[in-house]
């Protein structure tokens, strides 16, 4: 460790990718990267909606002109395979449409952890034997928010769990 500097890691989205399409829960996974109203990422040198990229690894190749729809959510931002399905036209103006009306407002996409979820966290990564990726995947949060968390850069006004 010779300096501060962030190293940027180009492939964190994709390993997030990578890590949340072995999950198997029914909950949202946010994708929190980037500040796009779709979270996006690259594969083989395409940019992709993650939730379209998402929907492809639950439900195989997208039919001719079909879309990435978010079913129980409406989550631009979720990539859960079971909250996706490949719909028309039609349904994708209703589930943007829909986006629209939810998003106004306090949701953004973007997780908010209380002051527990940091207790939890701290404490996670001090008994170790969990990746940053898979507790920002627990809870909904990027891996670097985790990272900030354990340099105790974000919430170091918060003291100690005795
Ligand atoms: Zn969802």
């Amino acid at each position: 460790m010779t300096n501060n500097v962030q190293v940027q890691r180009p492939n964190e989205r994709l390993e997030f990718f990578n890590e949340a399409m072995k999950l198997e829960t029914d909950d949202c996974i946010i994708f929190s990267f980037g500040t796009e109203r779709y979270g996006m990422m690259y594969m083989n040198d395409r940019q992709y909606r993650a939730s379209v990229l998402a929907c492809t690894h639950g439900h195989g190749e997208k039919p001719a002109g079909a879309h990435a729809i978010h079913g129980p959510c409406n989550n631009p931002r979720c990539i859960n395979p079971r909250h996706l399905h490949w719909g028309t036209h039609g349904e994708n103006m209703r589930d943007r449409r829909r986006d629209d009306t939810d998003n106004r407002g306090t949701r953004n996409g973007h997780n908010k952890l209380s002051e527990d979820d940091v207790h939890e966290i701290r404490e996670a990564l001090a008994r170790g034997g969990i990746t940053q990726t898979a507790l920002g995947l627990r809870y909904g949060v990027s891996r670097k928010t985790i990272s900030n968390i354990a340099l105790n850069i974000r919430w170091a006004w918060l003291e100690k769990r005795a």
